[in-house]
């Protein structure tokens, strides 16, 4: 499937060189935008793959739009800038920035910074999906022992035939552990 790039600057000549650069090299170009404004609301309504920002912007910089999809968004950015803006590059180290072209930008250039910020973006996402998957293990372990030592108390067995005990409510009642313990806490925990 094709990685859906939105392309923002404010210059129309230079938006539609990077936009055909893009679709040459098997990228589309969901939508163009001239301003920071526009930016966002394309941005948060289409929430596409990457997106290509110019700085200098009419109605809002492209570092203010950018910080602001940045709170909704995990998407990448990839900022624009021209050798007289030098010093906002160094406020260009958001989250979501993950570089900066210099123009003016040649499909030498921009290619291989689009497919390095879309791959930093993959593995940023399958990241933040091991933390949710662990944290959610976690969760659920917690609420499996808390159960445990419920029914350890209220029946007055060991560790294991409490643990045993679940597991057979659980197979026999073919629900998760969890359902058989959160469901135990819910009857017993006072
Ligand atoms: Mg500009």
């Amino acid at each position: 499937m094709k990685k859906r790039v939105l392309v923002v600057e404010d210059e129309s000549i230079t938006r539609m060189d990077i936009a055909m650069m893009l679709e040459d090299n098997g990228y589309e170009v969901i939508a163009q935008a001239s301003n920071g404004e526009v930016a966002l609301e394309k941005a948060f309504s289409l929430n596409p793959d990457l997106i290509i920002m110019d700085i200098k912007m009419p109605k809002l910089n492209g570092l203010k739009a950018s910080e602001i999809i940045s709170k909704k968004l995990h998407t990448p950015i990839l900022i624009l800038t021209a050798y007289s803006q030098r010093e906002y590059i160094d406020k260009a180290k958001q989250a979501n920035i993950l570089g900066y072209l210099v123009k003016p930008i040649t499909e030498a250039s921009l290619i291989p910074a689009v497919e390095i910020a879309l791959k930093q973006a993959e593995n940023a996402n399958s990241y933040r999906e091991q933390v949710q998957n662990i944290n959610k293990q976690l969760q659920e372990r917690k609420v499996v022992e808390k159960a445990k030592g419920i029914i350890m108390k209220k029946f007055n067995v060991h560790e294991d035939d409490a643990f045993k005990k679940m597991r057979k409510i659980s197979m026999n009642k073919q629900v998760t552990l969890e359902k058989v313990a959160k469901h135990i806490i819910l009857k017993y925990d006072v």
